[in-house]
């Protein structure tokens, strides 16, 4: 049964979606597709809890001051919550909440034995100093030690924290448990039994769902445009993946502008975010454009891979690239995604494309398990394996119902949660 998008009439951003607001409709339209017990649905719309936590800090001058943390825990039918940490102004329970729910796709479409699990302090990184982050950090950690541990709740990086962030959180659960437990988060420094290419990971994934898109539409990468909005982490990963596989890269971003050159432009030579922040402008290239033109520029693909909510009602009919690959969270409104829907522009959803994140997670969290480091080699080998396995399942239902991209993704998703909630039953 397939759902009809909603008319152009209502297809307007009233306001830009919540990450609740998404991961609950994604829920609905899901449902719309497959034969699954109302039941199992309505427990999907609610996460099993939402932990809060006050987070005193000592600032360096001694003055004292107390933070709001968060742990948003949605679903673990199928194995421990998984998601990051991150320190940010506006997080909220609200935000946790539906940030969690979107891991448990993620998680799901992947295969992998997790459940999605999110959390973050409200708080501006940038105004604490390394002592600071690093009392916050140890303090929030033990706050949250009840509810999380390597086989309950797997935190990782996410925005406004890091591997360092990570080491110290380990740290601060190892020290109270009485024993080294690296399993407790993921994205760890390798040192530590961090897995070697967790960082590349979503860059790394973004650009095979691209390769595969490519593929599935009959074209060959060498013969491919491609516009990358966001040169960091995610951006500059896949774009420089992609330029190495053949495809002519003609536009990168970062959030002051893009650089573009038809003919191609040698993406790395172009420094990322991390290795010299907001350094996209400086480089040699023939024209300079808004990030608003990069969205539009007439590429076969286009990768927004900056921020949430850029492609929206205002903007969905100018979008001329044939494949939209989400390497950010929630690039596209639901508004937009009806329209590019109806002018048959393929979007291959985040929960796919840039899930290469928590897949090289898992694999860190196997790592830690059997004290036993990868090589990159394997690493990537089996990043690829997993991508290829998650895209087979996501392209079968494509065929086989007529969905979108994006439907058929929480479809795979969906199905394999509900065919594990009702197997296990309701306990009690
Ligand atoms: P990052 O901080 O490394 O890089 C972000 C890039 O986007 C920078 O080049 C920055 O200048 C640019 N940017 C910021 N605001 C912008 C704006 N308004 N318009 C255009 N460009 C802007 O971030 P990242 O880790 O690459 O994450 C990017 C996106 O991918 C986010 O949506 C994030 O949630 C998502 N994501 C990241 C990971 C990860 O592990 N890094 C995993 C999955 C998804």
């Amino acid at each position: 049964m397939t759902t009809t998008p909603p008319t152009r009439e209502t297809e307007t951003d009233d306001e830009l979606d919540s990450a609740l607001v998404t991961a609950r409709r994604q829920l609905e339209r899901a449902a719309a597709h497959i034969d699954v017990d109302p039941g199992v649905i309505e427990r999907l719309k609610h996460p099993t809890k939402v932990q809060q936590v006050s987070v005193p800090l000592e600032r360096d001058d001694g003055s004292v001051e107390v933070y709001t943390g968060y742990r948003a825990q949605h679903d673990d039918v199928r194995g421990p919550y998984k998601g990051g940490l991150r320190y940010h102004p506006e997080v909220t329970a609200e935000e946790c909440t539906g940030l969690s729910m979107w891991m448990t796709w993620k998680c799901a479409v992947m295969d992998l034995p997790f459940g999605g699990g999110k959390g973050g302090v409200a708080i501006d990184p940038k105004s604490l100093s390394s002592d600071e982050t690093e009392r916050l950090t140890r303090r929030f950690a033990e706050e949250l030690r009840d509810v999380v541990g390597p086989t309950k709740d797997v935190p990782a990086p996410d925005m406004g924290t890091d591997a360092q962030t990570m080491a110290w959180f380990m740290d601060a659960y190892s020290m109270q448990q009485g024993e080294t437990v690296p399993g407790i988060v993921t994205g760890k420094p390798p040192v530590i039994g961090g897995s070697y290419g967790r960082e590349e990971a979503p860059g790394r994934s973004t650009a095979i769902v691209t390769r595969e898109a490519v593929d599935y539409n009959g074209r060959d990468l060498s013969d491919t445009t491609v516009a990358v909005q966001g040169f960091g982490s995610v951006g500059a990963n896949a774009a420089r993946l992609l330029e190495d596989w053949g495809a002519t890269i003609v536009a990168v971003s970062d959030v002051n502008g893009a650089i573009y050159d038809p003919d191609g432009l040698s993406t790395h030579d172009v420094p990322t975010h991390e290795e010299e922040p907001e350094a996209v402008l400086e480089q040699d290239a023939p024209e300079t454009i808004t990030n608003e033109d990069v969205l539009e520029l007439d590429v076969d693909v286009l990768i927004p891979a900056a921020v949430g909510n850029v492609i929206t009602a205002d903007n969905a009919d100018a979008i001329a690239a044939d494949i939209v690959v989400e390497g950010a969270n929630g690039p596209t409104t639901f508004a937009a995604d009806s329209i590019l829907a109806e002018r048959d522009v393929q979007v291959i959803p985040d929960i796919l494309a840039n899930a290469g994140g928590v897949t090289v997670s898992y694999f860190e969290w196997l790592q830690d398990i059997n004290r036993r480091q990868w090589s990159l080699e394997r690493v990537n080998a089996e990043l690829e394996e997993h991508m290829l396995e998650a895209w087979n399942d996501v392209r079968a239902e494509v065929e086989a119902k007529d969905l979108t991209w994006r439907d058929a993704a929480y479809v795979v998703a969906l199905s394999r949660i509900a065919e594990a909630k009702a197997t296990r039953g309701l306990w009690p």
